[in-house]
């Protein structure tokens, strides 16, 4: 039976580990084909070779616009389509408040988790015209609500959430949808990395699973479901959309 992204291709940059991962995996079992552009090539190969079909892997810094513009190409030039950009790739660190941060820290974080987008979406956007496609960005909730000791991390995030209604904005004359899915934790290396960073790692785990109301912090599977639907016709009529997939950690107030 045909799934809900068959004939799909699909650009989805951070696509080897992780979140990006497991919505490589769920838009392949779908019937689409992915291109998964990563700054690690090797964990990338491994992981279209996993989601199979003529899914492939290309290597890519996002940092680096004529990275992207090269991938993209060969993408186009592959498959003569790109039906949507899955904007995935992001850096969380440094975990400090903006006085401590440094210039260097600032520039990394704005130009992997919100430049990138601005390429993505030069570089792919005729193809995007063709197809009638759909963008989709891995935002965050903290770009919603905030987070203490990550002012670059939530700068970046609450710039990719603007983006993205600007851009749904500006593309509905040309039929393509734009929309950001917003986790609040999930269990990825990036998470792992971060737990070993903050000051009381044994009780991080713990705060983890409790500032999510339903129940425990979710693995990639809970937003590749949700990414999965944003870019499938059942989503035909949602653009601008800021999809929390946060097991209602924003709420707040708990006891
Ligand atoms: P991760 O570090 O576990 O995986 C990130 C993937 O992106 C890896 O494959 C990595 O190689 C790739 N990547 C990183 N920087 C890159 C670059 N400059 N160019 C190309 N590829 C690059 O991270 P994750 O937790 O899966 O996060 C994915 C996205 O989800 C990020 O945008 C992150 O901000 C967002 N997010 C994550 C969480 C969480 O709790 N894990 C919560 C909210 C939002």
């Amino acid at each position: 039976m045909p799934g809900d992204l068959s004939e799909k291709v699909i650009v989805l940059t951070g696509g080897a580990d992780g979140i990006g991962r497991e919505c490589a995996l769920a838009y392949a079992r779908e019937g689409a084909t992915v291109a998964i552009l990563d700054r690690d090539l090797e964990t990338a190969l491994r992981t279209a070779s996993e989601a199979g079909g003529d899914s492939i892997a290309l290597h890519a810094d996002v940092s680096d616009g004529d990275a992207l513009r090269a991938a993209i190409d060969a993408v186009l030039k592959r498959f003569g389509r790109i039906d949507s950009v899955h904007n995935n790739a992001g850096i969380a660190s440094p975990s400090k408040p903006l006085h401590e941060t440094s210039e260097r820290e600032w520039d990394d974080l704005q130009r992997i988790n919100v430049k990138s987008v601005f390429w993505t979406t030069k570089y792919a956007f005729e193809a995007l015209v063709a197809s009638k496609g759909a963008i989709l960005n891995t935002a965050s909730m903290v770009g919603l609500i905030g987070q203490q000791d990550h002012a670059a991390y939530v700068a970046s995030k609450g710039a990719m959430i603007s983006l993205t209604k600007a851009m749904a904005a500006d593309y509905a004359r040309y039929s393509i949808r734009v929309n950001a899915v917003c986790p609040a934790g999930v269990w990825t290396p990036m998470l792992e990395r971060w737990c070993a960073e903050q000051p009381d790692p044994s009780s991080i785990r713990q705060y983890l699973d409790d500032i999510h109301l339903l129940g425990s912090c979710p693995h990639g599977d809970v937003i590749a479901d949700a990414a999965v639907f944003l870019l499938s016709s059942k989503a035909r009529f949602i653009t601008g959309c800021i999809l929390p997939v946060s097991g209602g950690a924003e709420l707040g107030y708990r006891r």
